[in-house]
């Protein structure tokens, strides 16, 4: 079967295929990542025992297990063109990370390192190859890449509702490795339904670039000692033979990032050899990507700074029922399905009268909204330094909010980087937009840690902190934008 003659929603059927198979991989991911900080930080004493760690060093874990996840897309990415084909890929990373879930499923400690480590290189290898065969499935000039894209994105939130509440009840309410292990079952039904229908894909994605066996086989040599290297190195820090506190893991790794992207981008502007037009283009996803960063590090504390005020500091009985702390994170893939079709109409519906707002100023938009839901998350943290727990209704505002946010920047940035790329670097930016979530990440777990580090007072000084930041980038990207009209108007 070819993966243009059937049907999905009037999408080419290998959507079906990649639908399910994120829909799972992400009901996995954030099914544990809600739990991750609640397990680190919970007392010891407890039945449901946690592992009391400190909030600093279990928020700069987090913060390294989400940025590791993203940055890993980049490796993951460059294996997929040159070595493996991304429907290979796609199918490596899913099984390993069914393995990490089911790792985290055995109720030893020092499963956990090996567990996130193995999670966070299968996503590597998914996540963002994943979305590349989605782009494959459409001719260059068919008009159904973006719906598809959108109806894809729709996967990523119905598999993160699941993910909370399944994971979230098990491990809650049963037992913190049960909720990993429903992680690992969800996976394995993503692996199952993948290897049955991969068929569906047809050649998308199928093989790696071409190139002389010659070359190909250099790069694997090269591919794997980078691999052993890596592997060497982690089996170290898993030892503890390398014993680095957490925290400063994460500061140094922040560091690490920023200046990979920030190289990166020089390379392309002064030295890839592109024209005038171009090296705009790469002016412009600079300032999305700066934009990008500082996003996800406010978004990204939903499984952190949020969940923990969840926790502490919220009232969760609802009609009598004490509901799992992370439940409250399903809110934002609930919104995300509810709006997403409201912004595309909302968009469309500017487009038609020439009003439809630039690249820069969307993403101002996200971040205003950002911005917005910590200035919400203030008067929270003021009304709970009175008396708490508060009302469900503060959280529930917050990720409405950021959830606007994510909808004035994600599926647009991504659309962005394919579009204004330099022809030559298409893929590899694919990684770089993933860069920027994996800076945010790593900035949300220590931004999280110092706002919970001292309970509700040290949480006012780092969320007004927060959102100055946010609505200062917003406001240099609303006087920016003026210089990049220009060449917005053209994309229209
Ligand atoms: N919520 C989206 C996803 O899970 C975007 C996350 C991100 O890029 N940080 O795919």
């Amino acid at each position: 079967m070819t993966s243009t003659n059937a049907d999905f929603f009037g999408h080419p059927v290998g959507l079906r295929t990649l639908f399910l198979t994120e829909m799972w991989e992400r009901m996995s991911y954030y099914g544990m990542r809600a739990l991750l900080v609640l397990y680190m930080t919970g007392a010891v004493t407890t039945a449901n025992a946690g592992l009391g760690m400190s909030q600093l060093e279990a928020q700069a874990i987090y913060g390294i297990y989400v940025g590791m996840v993203y940055f890993l897309a980049v490796p993951g990415g460059w294996l997929a063109d040159n070595l493996l084909g991304h429907q290979r890929a796609v199918f490596y990373g899913a099984v390993i990370i069914a393995l990490g879930h089911l790792t985290l499923a055995v109720p030893i400690e020092s499963g956990l390192f090996f567990g996130l480590g193995l999670v966070a290189i299968g996503t590597g290898l998914l996540k963002s190859n994943i979305s590349t065969i989605v782009g494959k499935l459409y001719a260059q000039d068919d008009p159904r890449r973006d719906a598809g894209f959108t109806i894809f994105y729709m996967s990523i939130n119905i598999g993160s509702v699941i993910g909370f509440l399944v994971c979230g009840y098990l491990g809650e309410k049963i037992g913190w490795h049960w909720g990993f292990g429903a992680a690992g079952v969800g996976m394995l039904l993503g692996v199952v339904q993948y290897t049955r229908t991969r068929e569906w894909l047809g050649d998308a994605g199928r093989e790696p670039n071409d190139m002389p066996q010659a070359k190909r086989s250099a790069l694997a040599r090269w591919a794997s000692i980078v691999g052993v290297a890596a592997a060497v190195l982690v089996i170290l820090f898993g030892t503890g033979v390398i014993d680095v506190k957490a925290s400063v893991f994460a500061e140094n790794f922040a560091y690490f990032l920023t200046t990979i992207a920030g190289l990166y981008f020089l390379y392309l502007y002064a030295f890839a050899g592109l024209d005038a037009a171009e090296r705009k283009n790469v002016l412009l996803l600079f300032l999305l990507f700066v934009a990008a960063a500082a996003f996800w590090s406010g978004f990204d504390q939903s499984g952190g700074s949020l969940n923990l005020f969840a926790r502490d500091f919220t009232d969760l009985n609802f009609l009598g029922y004490d509901m799992p702390v992370s439940w409250v994170q399903f809110f934002n893939p609930i919104y995300v399905v509810i709006f997403a079709p409201m912004f595309a109409a909302f968009w469309a519906w500017l487009g038609r009268r020439n009003l439809d707002p630039s690249l820069p100023l969307k993403f101002a938009l996200g971040l205003f909204f950002m911005g917005m839901s910590f200035l919400v998350m203030l008067l929270a943290v003021g009304v709970a330094l009175e008396s708490a727990p508060i009302g469900l209704q503060w959280l529930l505002i917050t990720y409405l909010l950021q959830t606007w946010g994510e909808l004035a920047l994600s599926p647009i940035g991504l659309s962005a980087f394919s579009r204004y790329s330099p022809k030559r670097y298409v893929g590899q930016m694919f990684g770089l937009w993933f860069l920027a979530s994996a800076i945010g990440g790593v900035l949300a777990g220590l931004l999280g840690g110092e706002a919970t580090d001292g309970g509700l007072s040290s949480m006012s000084p780092i969320f007004s902190y927060m959102v100055k930041y946010y609505l200062g980038i917003a406001l240099v990207l609303v006087v920016l934008a003026y210089f990049f009209r220009e060449r917005s108007k053209e994309s229209r």
